[in-house]
């Protein structure tokens, strides 16, 4: 699951922070819409309207960034589709990515 270590609730409180310490300016208006949820389709966790990927399950919520990633996607497939009719590529790769998630949990 992706974590991001500085998630929109972060920035949203810091941002009340900063506007209840007359850092910034305090548009209520535009906290007030920032601070309406909306539940994650999937796993029903409560997001934050406008929040790209929900804070559970990091399912694309953002219809532009859903958009975006399935151009990426198709991009990958390809790409893939042409590394994987190479079997020494393939198997490169295969090393690559295991080293990666190696690397990712421990
Ligand atoms: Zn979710």
């Amino acid at each position: 699951m992706y974590v991001c270590d500085y998630c929109c609730i972060c920035q949203l409180l810091e941002k009340k922070l900063l506007a209840k310490n007359g850092i910034i300016e305090d548009d209520s208006k535009e906290r007030e819409e920032e601070l309406k949820l909306a539940d994650c389709p999937r796993c029903k966790t409560k997001n934050p309207v406008g929040a790209k990927y929900s804070m559970t399950c990091s399912l694309v919520l953002d219809q532009a960034t859903a958009i975006e990633m399935e151009k990426g996607s198709n991009d990958l497939d390809r790409n893939l589709g042409a590394v994987m009719a190479n079997a020494e590529l393939k198997e490169k790769l295969k090393q690559e990515i295991i080293a990666e998630m190696l690397k990712k949990f421990s």
